[in-house]
């Protein structure tokens, strides 16, 4: 079967094809796993990360990508819940213990033994994957292939983040950066919190013209002051400024939610700009978001479905995948860029 491989750590700027195709063998199922024939793969920003060496995968090669949505074609012999040609889709989350404090709680993104779709194990960028039924997830019908992708990551971090912020209806969100997971959380928000209003901060005018599209009450630069303070600010950039001039948009008690597995090191200087008493004092808080849970990406999927929330999205064969990661790279974004792997 074809599959795209990463073999070590790139620097993209030097080498803008990191990804090979190649042709492996079918996994097979195991007991509680489900083999899946992918349609199609989400890409998204941690992949960047991953090429970069910034989350490293732990062994190469490895198959990227971990907004997979496809039809159970194989099941191993423990299987309960699904049956051959179920649709399903598989996030970031593969598998954890099961037993530690925070799987026990919910929690199963905080696992020390957390396993990553297609950073610890193959993920979705090649025809045929194996999970274990425990991390996938029916795609509700209203979906297609291509809209169901980008939820699976991009919306159930965003699901995440916003549950992290502790917005009630009527309080004011911002969102820092307008890719692939913001301008779902727009969308959520503004049915969730009819009241709240939404506030977008972003480089460029696309981003910004995109988000008063689809409803922001304003959309400014990065380092724009918001025309009122906030009560919760998301942040889905990679880099440092934004986190600084976030905290100098927040109210008292505010909350910045990074939503990010890694920063990038370009700009880390900018922290030094923090001003405690503009930045932190009066009892703002940060707070970063780790990986998603099972029960995130459940609980998302059924609040997308209610509100027929489709994400934006732009497809791409498998083929052009270092096109698309390249993109992503230079932010050029309008919603989520998918794979189309078997039709
Ligand atoms: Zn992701
Ligand atoms: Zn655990």
């Amino acid at each position: 079967m074809k599959a795209l491989l990463l073999q070590g750590i790139y620097d993209l700027n030097k080498n803008n094809a990191p990804l090979v195709l190649k042709d492996i063998p079918k996994p097979i199922p195991e007991r509680n796993e489900l083999l899946i024939k992918v349609s199609t793969c989400g890409v998204c920003h941690t992949e960047l990360d991953e090429i970069e060496g910034r989350t490293s995968p732990p062994k190469f090669p490895i198959v990227l990508g971990h907004q997979v949505v496809g039809k159970v074609v194989g099941i191993g012999d423990r299987v309960i819940k699904y049956k051959l040609n179920d649709r399903v889709g598989v996030g970031w989350i593969y598998s954890s213990c099961g037993k530690c404090e925070y799987c026990l709680e919910g929690n199963d993104n905080l696992c020390p033994d957390f396993k990553a779709t297609g950073r610890d194990v193959n993920g979705g960028y090649e025809e045929y994957m194996v999970v274990p039924e425990h991390s996938a997830f029916l795609i509700p019908e209203i979906f297609s292939d291509s809209e169901a992708a980008p939820l699976l990551c991009a919306g159930a971090i965003g699901y995440r983040s916003v549950k992290l912020t502790g917005l009630k209806d009527g309080q004011s969100l911002g969102l820092t950066g307008f890719g692939a997971s913001a301008h779902i959380v727009l969308k959520m928000v503004k049915y969730k919190y009819p009241f709240s209003k939404i506030y977008v901060f972003a480089r460029s005018e696309k981003e910004r013209e995109f988000a008063i599209h689809l409803g922001a009450e304003w959309a400014g630069d990065t380092l724009d002051a918001s025309p009122e303070k906030l009560n919760s600010i998301i942040d889905t950039t990679p880099v440092w400024v934004p986190i600084v001039e976030a905290l100098k948009n927040l109210k008292p008690e505010g909350r910045l939610v990074i939503n990010a597995i890694r920063k990038e090191d370009a700009d880390k200087n900018y922290l030094t700009k923090i001003n405690y008493p503009e930045h932190l004092w009066m009892e703002k808080e940060i707070k970063s978001v780790a990986n998603v849970s099972v029960s995130d990406v459940k609980e998302f999927l059924q609040i997308a479905e209610e509100l027929k929330l489709k994400p934006e999205f732009q497809e791409y064969p498998l083929e052009d995948a270092n096109i698309a990661l390249l993109e992503l790279k230079q932010r050029k974004i309008r919603g989520a860029k998918v794979l189309k792997i078997n039709s």
